[in-house]
């Protein structure tokens, strides 16, 4: 099977994937909201601003769809939640929708959002109509990436089976056209069709409402990630064919064809941007003394954590924020100097 195939099944199959049995947050994995309230306040104060912005143009919508992509256990939402109410026109206009595939956790987000009303849909397509903010942490590199790789001269897409002792290995399917637009990296290349579903959803979304969308990952701003399917169990990394829905498998997020995708389309693109500095443009150094005034006994842990979020050495350099919004928006807060 191909190598979206593999990956799909094994994030997703209903008995045995990974997302939909048991996703370790926290043990194989640790996301940004995982990591600090922060990050979700900081997320939530950059839609109240998307919603200030609209509403000195006179227009601001009655009802402000929010939707979140992949939304995990559910902490970022509840930490954008919680700023959200220090702008009560904001949080009243609010309407959350959760997009997520796997039963078991939106069982943990129905809980750590419990006392909120939210609702659950497969699939974007299935969120509400009317203008929105749409984010999502980490949820466009666990989308199935298709891999190719050129042996004398001819593409082959590289696919996932089972060996004659029963194991897992990488093979090569027949010769095949390299799909259009892709840039390989030397004689690979990978690519995740859902960008391009993605971009087709905001396309017609935002053909009749106003939105914006924040998406935040890992990946190469420029050039096309060559192989870069990767598996994590109990934080470390390991073979991707090793433990098939037993650890999360996940891929760069090539922005560079993302943002040309959206551009091509007419849509606003800004960034992408590191998270470094867009979490400290909004405060993320504010809001962490204001913890410390709250917690002074917590001085050091609350540093510490702010750190990993914004350090050019652990995650604020590597994870990258896009905003892409309907047609002619100007730059949204924290892309002000990309814009
Ligand atoms: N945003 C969270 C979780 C990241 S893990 C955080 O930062 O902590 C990826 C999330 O996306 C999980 O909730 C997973 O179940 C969900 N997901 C992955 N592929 C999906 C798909 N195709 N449709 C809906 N949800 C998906």
């Amino acid at each position: 099977m191909p190598v979206s195939l593999y990956m799909l099944i094994c994030l997703h199959d209903p008995r045995d994937g990974y997302y939909a049995t048991r996703a370790g947050f926290n043990r194989d994995f640790t996301t940004a909201p995982e990591t600090s309230q922060v990050f979700g306040e900081l997320i939530g104060l950059w839609a109240a601003q998307e919603w200030l912005a609209r509403s000195s143009n006179g227009a601001q919508p009655p009802k402000l769809n929010l939707i979140e992509l992949g939304p995990g256990r559910g902490t970022m939402m509840r930490d954008m939640l919680r700023v959200a109410r220090s702008v009560p026109d904001f949080m009243t206009a609010l309407d959350v929708t959760l997009v997520e595939a796997s039963p078991l956790l939106r069982a943990a987000q129905a809980e750590t959002l419990a006392g909120h009303t939210i609702r659950h849909v497969d699939s974007f397509d299935d969120a509400p109509e009317g203008p929105a903010i749409i984010v999502g942490n980490e949820f466009l590199d666990c989308l199935p990436i298709r891999q190719f790789v050129r042996r004398e001269g001819r593409w082959h897409e590289r696919q996932a089976g089972v060996n004659r002792d029963g194991g897992l290995v990488f093979g090569l399917g027949p010769p095949a056209d390299l799909p259009p637009g892709l840039s390989p990296a030397g004689d690979e290349a990978e690519f995740a069709p859902a960008l391009e579903t993605l971009v087709d959803q905001l396309v017609r979304r935002f053909a009749k409402y106003p939105g914006r969308a924040l998406l935040i990952d890992y990946g190469p701003t420029e050039g096309a990630p060559g192989d870069s399917l990767r598996a994590y169990r109990d934080g470390q990394q390991i073979d991707p064919l090793a433990e098939p829905g037993a650890s999360d498998l996940t891929a760069d997020v090539d922005f560079g064809r993302l943002r040309r995708l959206a551009e091509a389309a007419g849509l606003s693109v800004h960034g992408p941007v590191s998270q470094g500095p867009f979490l400290t443009a909004l405060g993320a150094r504010e809001r962490q003394a204001a913890l410390v005034t709250a917690n002074p006994a917590r001085a050091t842990d609350i540093a510490q954590m702010i750190d990993t979020l914004v350090s050019p050495d652990q995650m604020g350099e590597r994870f990258k924020l896009i905003s892409i919004g309907s047609p002619g928006l100007g730059a949204p807060a924290g892309f002000a100097e990309t814009a």
